[in-house]
């Protein structure tokens, strides 16, 4: 890829594949130029799991093993899915006192039983590399410095890099939660990225209509191929934030086969959003180091 975007892979139909893999890779890779240019102070993002749900198994094991390709340190704290609440807070507990340990994860969801509000309330803004509590989205709102979500945070690293113009552009996210859609809809409505954005959810009226008229459309509702060609002005940025897994696998929230013939930019899935919300992981936990040991 060269930086006019001149020779970016495309699709069948011609849309610019905005490869969310190959995008992982390039920043892994210089997150470790910088650690190693810094002297590879020792950087660790700690992963809490609690229970043994498989995927989310998957997702911390991909996690630790990303992190040391970025020249992070790693650790892995498991507990048993009986463990009780004060188990579990205990053990988020000793990573905040822990200065070796610069950001905290903790993977959602926590079995049943357990309250993941008061586990995350624990997590200093520092070492919140998620960005999902309470004081680093107020901060996000407040446009104060913090660690921001790293799905949306991904999704706005694509739009970069494969140059998708947004400044005067409309924008509709489809889904409003907090990990995801309102996050994404701050991100986007920044000074300096300056889109109008358009909050789409389940009460939404004629959402066919309401995509139609953005020029970038990120889906995060979790609802197998809802977005259809009819849903996308021809030209348009489509980006697929959701996961929903069926019978024939892993199915994303835009129906890839006839929005790519039509939209000007896409993700794939799997391969677009989910590997950048992993590398922004990787660049917050570098961040959550310089914010405990200022240069
Ligand atoms: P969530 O909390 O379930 O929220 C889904 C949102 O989508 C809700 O606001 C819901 O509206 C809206 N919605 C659902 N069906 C809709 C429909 N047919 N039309 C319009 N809006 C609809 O889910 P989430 O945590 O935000 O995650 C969203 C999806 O992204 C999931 O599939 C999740 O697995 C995936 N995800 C992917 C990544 C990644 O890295 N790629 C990361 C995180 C999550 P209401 O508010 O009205 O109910």
């Amino acid at each position: 890829m060269t930086s006019n975007g001149t020779d970016f892979e495309r699709t069948p139909g011609g849309a610019v594949l905005m490869n969310g893999n190959k995008l992982r890779d390039e920043l892994i890779a210089n997150l470790r130029q910088k650690v190693e240019a810094d002297g590879n102070p020792e950087i660790c993002l700690a992963t809490v799991l609690v229970g043994d749900d498989k995927p989310s198994q998957l997702y911390v094991k991909s996690k630790g093993k990303k992190a040391v390709e970025a020249g992070l340190q790693s650790r892995h704290v498991g507990l048993a899915a009986t463990s009780t609440q004060a188990e579990v807070e205990a053990a988020v507990a000793e990573l905040v006192a822990d200065p070796t340990v610069h950001g905290i994860l903790v993977q959602l969801p926590l079995p049943d039983g357990l309250d993941p509000e008061p586990v995350l309330d624990m997590i200093p803004p520092a070492k919140d590399v998620d960005g999902l509590t309470e004081r680093s989205m107020g901060r996000l709102v407040r446009g104060k410095p913090g660690h921001v979500p790293c799905t949306p945070l991904g999704v706005m690293r694509l739009l970069d890099r494969y140059g998708v113009e947004t400044t005067g552009k409309r924008a509709v996210v489809v889904g409003r939660s907090t990990l995801v859609g309102l996050p994404q809809v701050l991100l986007l409505g920044r000074k300096g990225v300056d889109t109008t954005v358009t909050l789409a959810h389940s009460r939404t009226t004629d959402l066919v209509a309401v995509c139609q008229e953005a020029d970038i459309i990120i889906a995060a509702a979790g609802s197998a191929k809802m977005i259809t060609a009819n849903h996308v002005k021809p030209g348009a940025a489509v980006i697929d934030v959701g996961v929903s897994r069926t019978e024939a696998g892993i199915v994303g929230d835009v129906d890839f086969e006839t929005v790519q013939a039509i939209a000007g930019h896409i993700t794939p899935m799997p391969g677009g959003t989910g590997p950048m919300t992993i590398a922004c992981l990787m660049e917050n936990t570098y961040a959550a180091y310089y914010m405990a040991n200022p240069r």
